[in-house]
């Protein structure tokens, strides 16, 4: 983790909505004397204490005031990888494949030091300057040797033993895998209804329908991801990872050049200068967020 310190709030002119996450929001901040771009989120202390949140990473300072917790981030100025896949529609094979095997690396990495992330879905992986995905949203993360029993997570992207309530650990976070590669290729997840109890009906039936054109090496390791037993999940089994990173559908793939990030990215954002948001959603600021109201004491009441 890079240094972190404490940062006076003065110093940042806090602007664009970047977006809003389980438990607060993420601002665009700019340095007054510097003009650097960064990412602070924001939370409401009162919420972080209720909901017991304590894990976040990758700061770069943080402050408070009465009622919140400020978090300096670096800004991962590409966007979520959901606005890039609504825009796409789908993902090419090959595409798909550059995201999934940095998504394999970063829980192999998380979970060597028994980190489960829990809540893998597009709208946590942020798109760098380079192409590159970066990981957001640790707010279920969770230290575990073993097994956990809270219930958290996307529905579309929860794990049959989640939703048995049997304990669960880092295998969640493979299975969550194989939903978010079969979301890039086929554009739509693989247990989409519109009604959240259908989706928990359809996890637990197990039964997955590939498209016609689906790639079939990326289906053949999407089906051993999407496997209930978890005694049987790719990821879960003696040889970890190793199962994913040695499937055939990665056989082109160099491993190691990908972590040294050498291979080249399928797509690179647009980015027209320092702090350009554009590569996000527009996101509607509530009525009290007008700057005026942002320099007062409480900036951020009411969101
Ligand atoms: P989070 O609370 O971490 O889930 O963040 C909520 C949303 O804010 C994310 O889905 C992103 O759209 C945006 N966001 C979070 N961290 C950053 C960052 N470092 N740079 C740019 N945008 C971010």
């Amino acid at each position: 983790m890079a240094s972190k310190k404490k940062v006076a709030l003065n110093d940042y002119d806090l602007t664009t909505t970047l977006g809003t996450g389980s438990f607060g929001r993420v601002r665009l901040a700019r340095n007054k004397k510097t003009g650097e771009y960064f990412a602070m989120k924001i939370l409401k202390k009162a919420d972080i204490i209720k909901l017991k949140q304590v894990d976040h990473v990758g700061l770069k300072g943080f402050s408070q005031d009465q009622r919140y917790l400020y978090f300096l981030m670096d800004y991962i100025p590409g966007g979520e990888l959901f606005t890039y896949l609504r825009t796409e529609g789908k993902l090419s094979s090959e595409h798909a494949q550059f995201y999934a095997s940095q998504v394999c690396l970063m829980f192999e990495y998380l979970h060597s030091k028994n980190i489960i992330y829990r809540d893998l879905k597009p709208e946590n992986i942020l798109i760098d300057e380079e192409g590159y995905l970066k990981l957001t949203d640790f707010g279920f993360a969770k230290y575990c040797e073993t097994r956990t029993y809270t219930l958290c997570g996307t529905p579309e992207y929860l794990a049959p033993e989640v939703l048995l309530n049997k304990g669960h650990g880092k295998p969640v976070d493979w299975w969550t895998l194989g939903i978010l590669t079969y979301e890039m290729i086929a554009g739509i997840d693989p247990f989409n209804d519109d009604d959240p109890m259908a989706i928990y009906q359809k996890i637990l039936k197990g039964k997955i329908k590939f498209p016609r054109d689906f790639d079939k090496n990326a289906k053949s390791l999407v089906k051993h991801l999407l496997v209930a037993d978890v005694t049987k999940r790719y990821g879960c089994l003696k040889n970890g990872a190793n199962d994913i990173k040695n499937h055939r559908w990665f056989k082109n793939l160099d491993w190691y050049k990908l972590s040294q990030r050498k291979v080249p990215a399928p797509y690179i954002p647009q980015i027209s200068k320092a702090g350009d948001t554009s590569n996000f959603s527009e996101y509607p600021d509530s009525d009290t967020m007008s700057p005026e109201v942002s320099k007062k004491d409480d900036p951020f009441l009411d969101w």
